[in-house]
């Protein structure tokens, strides 16, 4: 077994873990990203960059990077029900320097962040790296020990960051207690190909006949997801394929092209702390988020820039002296990112309460909500910006305060 050592170690290079350890290389704090798979090519996470995560690109002076990569704007996330069309958050009407949402393939994001992460001389990134337990120094944690295909290894850090998502292995290795919500849908998930004369549309949610069905606009195929009932066999193939023809006529003639469904278990659920001695968790880590109204990756970026913020000078002085994080400030990042999580996770199962689950009974969803100019705006507002959104505050020369 192989030791090795940095200030701090994250487990987990999602959008949290790798926006973590870019701010903090950035400011010369020794720091190792450990990602299980060997690279970001999976398919159905979190495909949005937010207005607000693209203001934080902005002031890495990555935004014109980002732009660069293959992308699509939407300016608004719309329903259809029975052949009508609605606006259900508008991001134009956001004042906001990037007023829509950026669809884009998440490795193309995860990617951009790795090599930029790449270019500094404090930055590691160990990919095929399991974490699977903590290391511990009396009460406190020290450390995290993980597996590649070399074996098992141990590295020692002054703080651990658990961003290894919904299933975090290091928020069950600290034994965080968490608070679950339920999600009574899962979702179904499959692609079909996109043609040149499909409807030209980012992101549709298209509900009737009790079946719900998104459809991403992902250029040369369309990636789907069905919601299921939780605890329910997967619907018939065949079912699947006539709600998608009803749903969405326009695919009806390729239907047979989906032929099994990628069930995701979707969970809400909140840590009732973050932190302990020598430990946080921050992102899915420590506040799973469902897929509605696809707010999980702005609030992992936007937990991630609170955290450096919140621990930039703290980890900059136990780098020097090796003096331990106060418990104190690691309770500050929940402290700060507490209230934007419960109300982005809030109005995740309000959706989930009345549109979801009505729209699966088979009911008519009503419409006015839908059609306000001020429920487009302030849905716009929390899925594009949330509450409290984070400017870049550790700099660069933090290193001399
Ligand atoms: C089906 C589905 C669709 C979604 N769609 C959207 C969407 O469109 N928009 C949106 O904003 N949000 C969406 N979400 C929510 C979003 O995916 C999450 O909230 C967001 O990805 C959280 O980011 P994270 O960095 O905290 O965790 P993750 O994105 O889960 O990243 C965790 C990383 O850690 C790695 N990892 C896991 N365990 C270990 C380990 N033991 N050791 C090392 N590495 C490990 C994983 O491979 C992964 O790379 C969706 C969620 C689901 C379930």
């Amino acid at each position: 077994m192989s030791c090795i050592e940095s200030t701090v170690c994250v487990a987990g290079g999602g959008p949290a873990g790798l926006m973590l350890g870019l701010l903090l290389a950035r400011v010369a704090i020794q720091v190792t990203v450990l990602e299980k798979h060997a690279d970001f090519l999976r398919d159905f996470r979190g495909d949005t960059v937010h207005p607000a995560t693209l203001e934080v690109l902005d002031q890495l002076g990555l935004a014109d990077r980002f732009h660069a990569l293959p992308h699509r704007k939407v300016p608004a996330i719309e329903m259809v029900q029975g052949g009508r069309r609605m606006e259900m958050a508008d991001f134009r009407l956001l004042r906001v320097r990037f007023p829509y949402l950026a669809f884009i393939p998440q490795w193309e994001f995860l990617n951009l962040l790795a090599e930029v992460g790449a270019g500094l001389p404090t930055f590691r990134l160990l990919m095929r790296s399991q974490a699977h337990d903590l290391v511990r120094d009396g009460g406190r944690v020290a450390g995290v020990r993980f597996r590649d295909a070399d074996g098992e290894h141990e590295i020692r850090a002054q703080l651990t960051v658990g961003a290894d998502g919904r299933n975090s292995a290091i928020r069950m290795a600290a034994a965080l207690p968490s608070r679950a919500f339920g999600a009574p849908t899962d979702v179904g998930l499959f692609k079909i190909s996109r043609r040149a004369d499909d409807p030209d549309e980012g992101l549709c949610i298209r509900v009737g006949g009790g079946s719900v069905l998104s459809l991403i606009d992902r250029g040369s195929y369309w990636q789907a997801s069905f919601e299921i009932t939780k605890g329910t066999a997967p619907s018939g193939i065949e079912h699947v394929r006539e709600q998608v023809a009803a749903l969405a006529p326009f695919l009806a003639d390729r239907v047979s092209e989906i032929h099994e469904l990628h069930r995701l278990d979707v969970r809400i659920d909140l840590l009732r702390r973050w932190h302990a001695p020598g430990l946080l968790c921050i992102g899915d880590a420590a506040h799973a988020m469902s897929p509605i109204g696809g707010f999980g990756v702005n609030l992992a970026i936007q937990d991630a820039v609170a955290t450096a913020n919140l621990l930039t000078v703290p980890l900059l002085h136990a780098q020097r002296h090796g003096t331990p994080i106060p418990p104190t400030v690691l309770a500050a990042v929940k402290r700060r990112r507490r209230q934007p999580t419960v109300a982005a996770q809030t109005l995740q199962r309000l959706i989930q309460r009345f549109g979801i689950e009505p729209a699966m009974r088979g009911d008519r969803l009503r419409q006015p909500i839908a059609g306000s100019r001020l429920v487009r705006q302030a849905m716009a507002y929390m899925v594009g910006v949330g509450l409290r959104p984070e400017r870049i505050t550790c700099l660069p020369g933090s290193a001399d305060q």
